[in-house]
C-alpha cells in the first residue's frame, strides 16, 4: 500500500528529504522541480515507512487506504506521474534502502568566517521570508530581525490562500514554529520605506534581504475596465481573507452572473468561494463580512473565461482535481471540448485535465450557483456608460464576437511585483534585479542587500516553491558573510 500525495501539496520538498528509498519526485535537483504543479510518490518504489508524512508541513501524504473523501483520484495522478518514465531512471526497488540518502536540505554548511553576532534584516514575512529565517538561523551567530508592514504575519499563506484550502494554509503553524525562535524577532505594523527607510536598515544591520512579494495585480489593458463594477481578483481575495487593505472591496453580489477573467489557481480560488455553499465556508476562518455577503449573495452562474484552448488552462491539474471532486458545483459546456486533440501536447497533465474537463461536460449542469470554465475567448472591452453591463470577447483566433451579459467583472491574469525606492528593478520580470539571490546593478552585486520569494523571482510558484528559493538566497548571503564581502556596519559601542 504505497503513499499517495494530495492536493494540499504545496511543494516545499520537505518529504522528498524525508524518504529513505528517494521515490518522491521530482527532487529539488531534478529539472521538473522549478514547473511542477505537485511532487509525487512512484507506488512501485514506496515501502509504505511513513516517514514523509511527518516531514510534510500541510497534511499532504496520506496512505492510499485512507485518502480522504473527495482526493481518491490522486491515487492515479501520482502514479501516472511515473508511468512514461523510464524504469531505471526513476524506480528505486526496496533495496534501495541502502542508497546513500539525498544531504537533508537542513543541515547547514560549516562558515567558519561569520561576524559573531550577525544582525540580518528581513523585510515581509511571508513564505519566503519564515523559509529565510528558519535558514539563516540555523548558524548560531545569526540574529534576525523581520519588518513587516501589516498587523498580522506570513502575507499570503495567510491572506491569499482561499479560506477552504484549510490544509494548505496550515502551512502558518510551520510558520508560528519558526517564529518562536528565540533569535528571531518580527516586527509587525512596521512598512519599510516610510518613515524607516532602506537606508536606515542597511545601516543598522549587517545584511538586509527583502522579501516583500509581488502583490500587484497585472492590469488588464481594454477599453471600459475602469467602469465601477470591475475589480482585480487579488482585492476579492483580501476582502474574503479579511487583508487590511481591502475592508472596503467587498464585490456588489447582487448581480445574477460574475465574470473572471484568466483562469489560473486564483482565477478558481475566487470562482469557487463566490459559488461555495456559505454553511461549508462557516467552519473556515473566511472574514464575517463576507461570508454574510455570501448568504445574501443573488449570484447564480460565476464564469471562469480562459483565451486559450482547455487544453492549455493556466489552472493546475491538483486544482482541477479538487474541483472536479470535491465539494464545488463545477459545469463545463461540452461544446467547448469538441475537436480538441491532445495527441500533439507534449505535457501530461495538460492532457489529464482535457480528461477530467471531459468528464465535468459529460455530468448534468449543477444546481446554482456554480462556476462555468469557459475557454478560447479573448477579453476585448467592458460594456457599460455608468458600469458593467456585460463583457465583449472575441473567439480566440477569429472575428466572431461573443458578448455576456454581466455587472460583475474580476481580473485575474497575474501579478507583477512593484518598483521598490533603493532597489534596482528589472522592468521586463517585474523583479528587483538579481542574480540567485544577490541584488545586482548591472549584474554587478550591491553589497549586504539580497531578496528572496516572488519580488526575486517573479510570481510563479507554491508557497513550498519559496522554501528552495530562499535557501538559495541565504547560501549566497552566508557565503559572501563568510568572505567579508559584506559591508561592514559601525561597531556596536558607536551607534
Ligand atoms: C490569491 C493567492 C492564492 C494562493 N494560494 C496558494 C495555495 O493555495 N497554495 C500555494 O502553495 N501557494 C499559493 N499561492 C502562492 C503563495 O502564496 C506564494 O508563493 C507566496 O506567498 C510568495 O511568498 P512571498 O514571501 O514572496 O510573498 P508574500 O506572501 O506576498 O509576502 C510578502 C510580505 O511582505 C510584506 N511587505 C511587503 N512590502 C513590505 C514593506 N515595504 N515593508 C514591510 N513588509 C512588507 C507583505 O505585507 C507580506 O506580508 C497563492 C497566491 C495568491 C496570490
Ligand atoms: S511512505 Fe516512506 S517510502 Fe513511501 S514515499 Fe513516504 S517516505 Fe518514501
Ligand atoms: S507539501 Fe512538501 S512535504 Fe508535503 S507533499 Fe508537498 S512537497 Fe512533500
Amino acid at each position: 500500500m504505497p503513499h499517495v500525495i494530495t492536493q494540499p501539496c504545496c511543494g516545499d520538498a520537505s518529504c522528498v528529504y524525508a524518504c529513505p528509498v528517494n521515490c518522491i519526485h521530482p527532487t529539488p535537483d531534478e529539472p521538473g522541480f522549478a514547473t511542477a504543479e505537485m511532487l509525487y510518490i512512484d507506488p512501485d518504489s514506496c515501502v509504505d515507512c511513513g516517514a514523509c508524512v511527518t516531514a510534510c508541513p500541510v497534511g499532504a501524504i496520506v496512505p492510499d487506504h485512507r485518502i480522504p473523501l473527495g482526493q481518491e483520484r490522486f491515487t492515479d495522478v501520482n502514479a501516472e506521474h511515473f508511468a512514461d518514465q523510464p524504469p531505471s531512471t526513476v524506480r528505486f526497488p526496496v533495496d534501495a534502502l541502502w542508497r546513500k540518502p539525498l544531504a537533508p536540505i537542513g543541515k547547514p554548511q560549516a562558515f567558519n568566517g561569520l561576524p559573531d553576532p550577525m544582525r540580518v534584516a528581513i523585510v515581509g514575512s511571508g513564505p519566503s521570508a519564515m523559509y529565510a529565517a528558519d535558514e539563516l538561523l540555523k548558524h548560531r551567530q545569526v540574529q534576525v530581525t523581520m519588518f513587516e508592514r501589516l498587523s498580522e504575519p506570513f502575507g499570503l499563506a495567510r491572506f491569499g490562500v482561499a479560506p477552504d484550502h484549510q490544509a494548505t494554509r496550515s502551512v502558518v503553524n510551520l510558520f508560528d514554529t519558526i517564529a518562536a525562535h528565540p533569535r528571531l524577532q518580527i516586527l509587525l505594523n512596521s512598512p519599510v520605506g516610510t518613515d524607516l527607510t532602506l537606508d536606515q536598515l542597511r545601516a543598522e544591520f549587517d545584511a538586509v534581504l527583502w522579501a516583500g512579494g509581488a502583490p500587484t495585480d497585472r492590469r488588464l489593458d481594454i477599453p471600459g475596465v475602469e467602469l465601477p463594477g470591475v475589480q482585480s481578483a487579488t482585492s476579492a481575495v483580501g476582502w474574503y481573507n479579511g487583508h487590511p487593505d481591502f475592508r472596503d472591496a467587498a464585490p456588489s453580489l447582487s448581480a445574477e452572473r460574475a465574470v473572471v477573467i484568466g483562469n489560473g489557481n486564483v482565477a478558481l480560488d475566487v470562482a469557487r468561494i463566490l459559488t461555495a455553499d456559505p454553511n461549508r465556508l462557516a467552519d473556515t476562518d473566511i472574514a464575517p463580512a463576507a461570508l454574510a455577503a455570501l448568504r445574501d449573495s443573488a449570484l447564480r452562474e460565476v464564469v471562469v473565461v480562459g483565451r486559450r484552448g482547455p487544453e492549455h488552462g493556466a489552472f493546475t491539474l491538483p486544482e482541477l482535481v479538487g474541483l472536479a471532486d470535491g465539494s464545488a458545483r463545477v459545469w463545463v459546456d461540452p461544446e467547448e471540448l469538441r475537436g480538441v486533440d491532445v495527441a500533439p501536447l507534449d505535457n501530461r497533465e495538460d492532457a489529464e485535465k482535457v480528461a477530467l474537463l471531459r468528464e465535468i461536460a459529460a455530468r448534468p449542469r449543477p444546481a446554482e450557483p456554480y462556476l462555468r470554465l469557459a475557454f478560447g475567448l479573448t477579453p476585448q472591452r467592458v460594456l457599460g456608460t455608468e458600469r458593467v453591463t456585460g463583457m465583449r470577447f472575441v473567439r480566440t483566433g477569429t472575428d466572431e464576437v461573443v458578448d455576456l451579459e454581466t455587472s460583475l467583472v474580476f481580473t485575474a491574469i497575474g501579478y507583477r511585483g512593484r518598483p521598490i525606492p533603493g532597489l534596482p528593478f528589472d522592468d521586463a520580470r517585474g523583479t528587483v534585479a538579481n542574480v540567485a539571490g544577490r541584488v545586482c546593478v548591472d549584474q554587478e552585486p550591491v553589497p549586504g542587500l539580497y531578496v528572496t520569494g516572488w519580488i526575486k523571482r517573479g510570481p510563479t510558484g507554491f508557497i513550498g516553491t519559496n522554501k528552495t528559493d530562499s535557501a538559495e538566497t541565504v547560501a549566497n548571503l552566508l557565503a559572501d558573510a563568510d568572505t567579508g564581502v559584506l559591508p561592514r556596519r559601525p561597531a556596536l559601542a558607536t551607534r
